[in-house]
């Protein structure tokens, strides 16, 4: 990855681009909407932001995007992604949105190497899961530390896995791990759990499930994948090695939205608020993928929603050039 991102300081003039449509975010839901306005010929500009191709380019495999029967690569997927987006004319920038103004069309885009002017602007900045920041962990992610059990149950078939969190998302993605794997390990922080009673009840009397409380990862182990996890006792101190094939993260998930709370209504989770035809309060502003669902979370379901944006924008555009166009006949 080759960034040339740099701030403006005071005595640079920032280089001013007007663009039809900007893209902010290269993931799934960005590339895609590349995909679709580059084909509608508005040769879209896409920001990168700091992680070209956004989160799947950090898993090895992919085996739920269809169209891959025999999956295919997180990097690789995104490289198609982009390939195609530009073969159309979308073009790619390594740059980053550092500052908006949304109030009034076209809308101002400030970036570490200049500004944009954009008539429609599709947010698809996505979103981060939080990470336990161990020694480890960031080395074998995609090779047996996940923050998805949907994208990634299907690899611990028969394993024995460990979750670490004790809220709601913990629970619900270990039962639905339960289906797969032969154990799992709940580490959790604290002696009680914080997700709802229905939820506890189900994780605590199923056969699968145990659990180590007041007790946190310091380290996940391994060579090419995770093999064993390093957990200390909060309360005592005391230091155990816990053999493992996975260690599942779900201790929050965070959505790159601040740059938009004073434009746009965030949820109290940060999701950008939106209707089921991807507009936001503000018209020619449209949101895809993570960074407006808390729901899906998915290659695919933010792909569609990258598509669907730029359908969107492109009727946006087409309705207010027709608008125009009679206002200077009348
Ligand atoms: C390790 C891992 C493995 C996964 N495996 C699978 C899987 O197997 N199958 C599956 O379906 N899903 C998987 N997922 C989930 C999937 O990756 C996400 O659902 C999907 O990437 C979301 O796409 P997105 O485009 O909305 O956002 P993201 O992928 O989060 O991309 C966001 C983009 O926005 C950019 N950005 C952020 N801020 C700015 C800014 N200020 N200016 C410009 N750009 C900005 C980022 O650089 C990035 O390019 C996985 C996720 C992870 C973390």
């Amino acid at each position: 990855m080759d960034y040339h991102l740099k701030n403006i300081s005071s005595d640079d003039s920032p280089q001013r681009n007007n663009v039809k449509m900007l893209i902010l975010g290269s993931g799934p839901a960005g590339l895609s909407a590349a995909l679709y306005a580059a084909r509608a010929s508005l040769e879209p500009v896409v920001l990168t932001g700091m992680e070209l191709g956004g989160q799947v380019s950090l898993t090895n495999m992919v085996e739920n995007y269809p169209g891959f029967p025999d999956g295919v690569g997180g990097q690789d997927l995104v490289d198609l992604f982009q390939k195609q987006a530009e073969k159309f004319g979308a073009r790619i920038e390594y740059d980053a949105a550092t500052k908006v103004d949304l109030s009034k069309r076209p809308f101002k885009v400030q970036t570490y190497n200049g500004e944009y002017l954009a008539d429609t602007l599709i947010i698809a900045t996505g979103a981060q899961a939080t990470h336990l920041d161990v020694p480890g962990e960031m080395e074998l992610t995609g090779r047996g530390v996940s923050y998805c059990a949907t994208c990634d149950g299907w690899f611990f078939k028969e394993k024995d896995v460990v979750i670490v969190g004790g809220g709601d998302s913990a629970l619900e993605e270990s039962l639905f791990l339960t289906r797969y794997v032969k154990s799992i390990t709940i580490i959790h922080r604290r002696d009680s759990l914080r997700a709802g009673v229905i939820l506890q009840e189900r994780a605590i009397n199923h056969p699968k499930i145990k659990f180590i409380w007041n007790s946190v990862i310091t380290e996940i182990i391994g060579d090419e994948t995770v093999g064993k996890v390093k957990i200390k006792n909060i309360t005592t101190g005391e230091t155990t090695e816990l053999p493992t094939d996975g260690v599942f993260i779900f201790i929050g998930h965070k959505p790159n939205t601040q740059l938009f709370a004073d434009d746009l209504d965030l949820d109290e989770h940060g999701y950008i608020k939106r209707t089921d035809l991807l507009t936001t309060g503000i018209p020619g502003v449209f949101v895809a993928g993570e960074a407006g669902d808390p729901d899906f979370r998915q290659v695919i379901t933010s792909a569609g929603m990258g598509a669907a944006a730029a359908m969107q924008a492109i009727r946006f555009l087409q309705a207010s050039e027709e608008k125009q166009s009679e206002v200077v006949k009348s």
